[in-house]
């Protein structure tokens, strides 16, 4: 089966060069969110959460707040499992699933979410097949932070950094939460990821510094 992953450059995606987009997956995840609500309002930058429903409807006030700090909302699928990724109808279930509870913690009546990015960033054919009425949120460059415990290092903050010096900006993928359902049932909101905001906080300082810009991801995501 034909796996391709979600990377793209910054060309193709349209990303202007010293532009930078941040994402976070798999939150709503409680006080790190929380954390890093207030840094990205300390820069005035607005980022992108790809949301897992399952945690949207633990945490529907903070799902709202995301929101309403004008943040964009992408449909990262309600339970965030690895073979959902290879059943169609599964899959747009999931999805289905994820844009119900996202829009009625915002209180919207339900409809779909323009963007979507398929767990562990895997295309399948289900997701293609998917792909063809919605669009997936790309990212131009991974940073491997989930299995990062505690990282007073600020690695993903010096990769990132570097990544956008080098090639003049992309769209960068961290999490806030994290569910990685087939390892252990939820590991959310751990301490271990309370580094994330600090490592934000730095990426932001820097590349703010050198002079990039952080553009509104919804103006970035436009559909065709
Ligand atoms: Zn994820």
């Amino acid at each position: 089966m034909p796996i391709h992953s979600i990377l793209v450059s910054r060309k193709q995606c349209r990303l202007a060069p010293g532009h930078c987009v941040l994402t976070f997956d798999d939150g709503p995840a409680g006080k790190v969110t929380d954390d890093l609500l207030a840094v990205l309002h300390e820069f005035g930058v607005k980022a992108c959460f790809c949301l897992v429903g399952c945690q949207v409807t633990i945490r529907p006030e903070q799902t709202r707040a995301i929101a309403n700090a004008g943040h964009l909302l992408a449909n990262h699928t309600f339970h965030h499992r690895f073979v959902d990724l290879w059943d169609f109808e599964r899959f747009r279930l999931d999805l289905a699933c994820c844009d119900q509870a996202v829009c009625e913690a915002v209180g919207e009546t339900c409809h779909p979410l323009r963007w979507f990015r398929p767990p562990f960033g895997l295309v399948t054919a289900a997701v293609r097949e998917i792909a063809r009425t919605r669009r997936i949120l790309p990212v131009t460059h991974f940073v491997i932070d989930p299995w990062l415990r505690s990282d007073r290092a600020k690695r993903p903050a010096k990769w990132i950094v570097e990544d956008a010096k080098r090639r003049e900006g992309g769209i960068y993928v961290l999490h806030d939460g994290l569910v990685i359902s087939e390892i252990s049932p939820s590991a959310r909101d751990s301490p271990g990821r309370c580094w994330i905001p600090i490592v934000v906080k730095e990426i932001l300082r820097e590349l703010t510094t050198a002079g990039f810009q952080f553009p509104d991801p919804s103006q970035v995501f436009q559909a065709d």
